[in-house]
């Protein structure tokens, strides 16, 4: 990764945050905790001029980002073409509910990634990055479960992108409003947002088996 998300951009850069430039971390670990904290990431690209962002499931591997889909999507074509990318991901903290309607905002935790993707192509790195990429949807989860075949991973395209400049913004804590509007009678404060995973629902066949214990309750990420 270059040095550049370890020290704040210079004034030109493309992830120098400048819009609440006191909410922007350039910091390492600070960008791999909200990789990781999020569950969706957003991968921008233009392909003949016309911009296209496509949510899809990422898993921070190191310094790189790893992606995977069919080799029939267009969008991981693109990208394994060696396009330039915008990739983002977000995590949702709570509703900011300020008097005004004007300072109403959210607190999120938020990175921007730019970068290219090269494709791994290795069927051992291949199957190893499917493997991560199966853990972080739940950890735990790609040792219960069967490895691709050779048809499988054929037919399964994996990007590793590697961060070139990254930033992270967070915006946490409560309204901010005018101290002209401190006095009106409408509520204020902070609605929390987590996302919390549900019941499990067993599909056919496996209703009688006992639940993995990586399927525990966890606290939200
Ligand atoms: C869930 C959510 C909802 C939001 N809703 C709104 C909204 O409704 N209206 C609004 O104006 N803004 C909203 N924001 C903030 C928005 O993401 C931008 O930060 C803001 O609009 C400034 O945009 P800009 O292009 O002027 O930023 P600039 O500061 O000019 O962007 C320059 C660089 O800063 C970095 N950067 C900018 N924003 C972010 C970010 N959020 N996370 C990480 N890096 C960033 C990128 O590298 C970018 O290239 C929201 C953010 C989140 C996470």
């Amino acid at each position: 990764m270059a040095p550049a998300t370890d020290s704040p951009p210079d004034r030109t850069a493309r992830h120098r945050v400048r819009r609440h430039p006191e909410r922007a971390n350039y910091d390492r670990d600070a960008l791999f905790a909200v990789l990781d904290a999020a569950f969706l990431a957003h991968v921008a690209f233009t392909v003949d001029g016309q911009p296209f962002a496509i949510p899809m499931l990422h898993a921070r591997d190191g310094e790189r980002v790893l992606l995977h889909g069919s080799v029939s999507s267009r969008l991981l074509a693109a990208l394994a073409g060696g396009a330039p990318c915008c990739l983002t991901v977000t995590v949702l903290d709570g509703l900011v509910l300020a008097r005004s309607q004007f300072a109403h905002s959210v607190n999120y935790r938020s990175a921007v990634v730019f970068g290219r993707a090269t494709e791994v192509t290795d069927p051992v790195e291949k199957a190893r990055c499917l493997w991560r990429i199966t853990d972080a949807i739940v950890p735990g989860r790609a040792a219960d479960s069967r490895v691709p075949d050779a048809s499988e991973l054929e037919g399964t395209r994996v990007l590793a992108l590697s961060i070139e400049d990254a930033s992270v913004k967070v915006r946490s804590g409560g309204p901010k409003d005018r101290d002209a509007d401190l006095a009106l009678p409408h509520w204020a404060g902070v609605v929390p947002l987590a996302l919390v995973r549900g019941v499990p629902q067993p599909a056919p066949g496996s209703e009688s088996q006992t639940l993995p214990a990586y399927l525990a309750p966890i606290a939200p990420r």
